[in-house]
């Protein structure tokens, strides 16, 4: 199928794009090869110009961005302009410190000098997601043009405004033209790409379907990759948890972005001495969420971002509770033109329920009681997952003590600030490997050679 633009507030199709040709494709590849060739020359400061500049762009026409990512996927207008607002954060985060972070490191060998250089790897292939049409791509962007790395990019099929959108953005603060390039492709030509020897490193963020097969066809060409996969994150909630502080960031958790996060809190976990009021309290703010138009700044509860999305978070409820699970709330689609669902809260989840295991990407809680810490810790890592977490509790000491059992690539403490420019994120388990963001992150696709020096006689 060719890349659809449809509105999922209404259900109508904005725009359709055709499928690149193979002749398109090799010409992309070719541009980014030869663009690589003087990119790498390039300085830091002129790299972190191109940067600037677009983080600039980002900043000025945010609204302009922040309703493509409105219209093609339903992401509400305020949550739109704030990740417009957080891309262009990144771009300028990367400008400011790349060269810093890529600096040659000096060696302390026993005989001679040594340092470790850092070299771009060349033309990169990023698979990305629609959830975050630009955030995704920022992510890429700025740490790898600044490495001096150039990026072909396969964005999702149904945000291909957005795709076209910010690599106007990059041409249009003066990358050149190979530095950046969207590819409108399908899976079958995205494998072509991954076995392209330009191509010298791939990075997915997606489904654990995806990856398997991209990492499968990367590792067959012995290319390296990075994947940042879905995740079932726990939400555990101590008896000493402050509820006037913790059910915001529940509601927040689970529903932000239409509770399409990679890692929004999907499994809650709840001493059994707080679990009633927690409930009650979670579902009465639930409750009074104003489903509507995303474009609508009042709106609190907008769609998801497709109908093909809805069906399967559909069947995935009906699924659960076919195999035991009880449903608190919710668990239909909303009687409206569009693709919502309503906020839903399913419990008595047996660990044989295929509920127990799946990543629920939409509005969908799993509410679990256990009776202490130790069953909460052993319940958050009886997972396939291990993207991030959250743990709320008055006593810090307690909030560390259990982060530090979770076995996840990330763990937040009585607050979900899960995204930082500076701060690496990603998982382990299911979620993935490799990290985005930080100095981590500019350095995933980047040669470490090196280079020694030292008047010794040859050994006889
Ligand atoms: P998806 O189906 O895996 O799609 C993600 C991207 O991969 C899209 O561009 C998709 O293209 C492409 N793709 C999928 N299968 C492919 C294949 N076999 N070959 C080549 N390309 C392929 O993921 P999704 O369900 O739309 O996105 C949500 C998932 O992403 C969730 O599991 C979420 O947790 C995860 N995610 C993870 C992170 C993170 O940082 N860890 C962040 C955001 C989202 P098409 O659209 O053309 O199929």
């Amino acid at each position: 199928m060719s890349y659809q633009s449809v509105n999922p507030n209404t259900g109508k199709q904005l725009k359709s794009f055709e499928h690149m040709s193979t002749a398109q494709l090799q010409h992309a590849l070719s541009t980014a090869q030869t663009c690589f060739q003087s990119w790498k020359n390039t300085s830091y400061a002129d790299r972190a110009a191109v940067l600037s500049r677009a983080a600039v762009l980002l900043r000025a026409h945010v609204d302009d961005f922040a309703k493509l990512a409105t219209l093609e996927m339903g992401k509400r207008i305020d949550e739109a302009r704030g990740e417009v607002a957080f891309s262009a954060d990144i771009l300028s985060y990367y400008a400011q410190h790349g060269q810093a972070f890529l600096a040659p490191v000096e060696l302390a060998p026993e005989q001679g000098e040594a340092r470790m250089e850092s070299s771009p790897f060349g033309v990169l292939f990023c698979v990305e997601p629609w959830n975050f049409p630009y955030y995704q791509l920022a992510r890429v962007a700025g740490p790898q043009l600044m490495a001096g790395n150039v990026l072909v990019v396969k964005h999702a099929g149904n945000v291909p405004q957005c795709a076209i959108a910010f690599e106007k953005l990059l041409l249009d603060a003066g990358a050149p033209a190979g530095a950046y390039t969207n590819l409108l492709i399908t899976h079958e030509q995205a494998n072509q790409v991954i076995d392209d020897p330009r191509i010298k490193g791939v990075a997915l963020t997606g489904s654990v379907g995806a990856g398997r097969s991209i990492a499968a066809r990367a590792g067959k060409a012995l290319k390296k990759t990075s994947m940042e996969l879905g995740g079932s994150d726990a939400f555990i909630v101590m008896d000493d948890a402050d509820l006037e502080r913790t059910i915001p960031w529940a509601v927040w958790g689970r529903m932000y972005n239409a509770g399409q996060t990679c890692c929004a809190a999907k499994r809650f976990i709840v001493q059994a001495g707080i679990a009633d009021r927690f409930l009650d309290r979670f579902m009465s703010a639930l409750s009074q969420l104003q489903v509507g138009d995303p474009m609508d700044k009042r709106t609190t509860h907008g769609p998801l971002s497709s109908e093909a999305a809805l069906l399967q978070l559909l069947g995935q409820v009906d699924a659960a509770v076919e195999n035991g699970a009880r449903l608190l709330m919710g668990g239909k689609r909303i009687d409206r033109p569009g693709s919502f669902m309503e906020a839903t809260i399913l419990t008595d989840i047996r660990s044989d329920n295929p509920a127990f295991r799946d990543e629920f990407f939409g509005p969908v809680v799993s509410f679990h009681r256990v009776k202490d810490e130790a069953e909460a810790i052993a319940l958050a890592n009886n997972s396939d997952f291990g993207l991030g977490g959250s743990v709320f509790t008055q006593d810090v000491a307690r909030g560390n003590r259990i982060a530090g059992q979770v076995d996840t690539g990330m763990m937040f403490i009585n607050n979900l600030h899960w995204s930082d420019a500076a701060l690496p994120f990603g998982g382990v388990k299911n979620s993935g490997y490799g990290r985005e963001l930080g100095n981590l992150g500019i350095q995933e696709f980047v040669n470490k050679k090196l280079v020694r020096a030292g008047d010794f006689a040859a050994p006889v």
